[in-house]
């Protein structure tokens, strides 16, 4: 599921143009190897994924078992992914990034906005995907701002 979700994400993140007033942005995504939505610039950059936390260090599929440890710790890419699917995050409740994070109710208000705004891409003509494209940018923003606010660093 996660997978082929994927494999969608994939192709409607690509060269989405936004094209209205203070929006001549071009959206070229891919997709974080943990939660599958498509939060990164690119791959393999150390991008921390704002959705998920995973940091994106190259795991993927192949080795999605291995504890690498690097940024993502104790965590192996499947675990995380477990845990994003129960705790809509890739560390444990009883990660100190996880409480910082999530116990902030405006951040995981906003990380579930995300979420569906990507879920709803799925089923979105062409046409529609600028739109919900404007919509995911602007919740990103707020995130960021939110986490500022709360001074709430990640954990190198
Ligand atoms: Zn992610």
């Amino acid at each position: 599921m996660v997978l082929a979700h994927r494999q969608q994400f994939e192709l409607l993140s690509k060269e989405v143009g936004l094209g209205l007033l203070g929006w001549f942005r071009t959206v070229n995504r891919v997709t974080c190897p943990c939660c599958g939505y498509p939060t990164l610039q690119s791959r393999k950059q150390f991008e921390i994924c704002c959705l998920c936390d995973w940091e994106d260090d190259g795991q993927d599929d192949q080795e999605a078992e291995l504890i690498l440890g690097g940024p993502n710790g104790e965590y192996s890419l499947s675990l995380a992914r477990d845990n994003f699917q129960r705790y809509a995050s890739m560390s444990l409740p009883s990660d100190e990034r996880y409480i910082k994070e999530l116990n902030h109710s405006r951040i995981k208000q906003l990380k579930i906005e995300l979420a569906s705004e990507f879920d709803r891409m799925l089923l979105a003509s062409p046409r529609q995907l600028p739109g919900l494209w404007r919509n995911a940018l602007r919740i990103e923003d707020e995130m960021e701002k939110q986490l500022l606010q709360n001074a709430t660093p990640h954990i190198v």
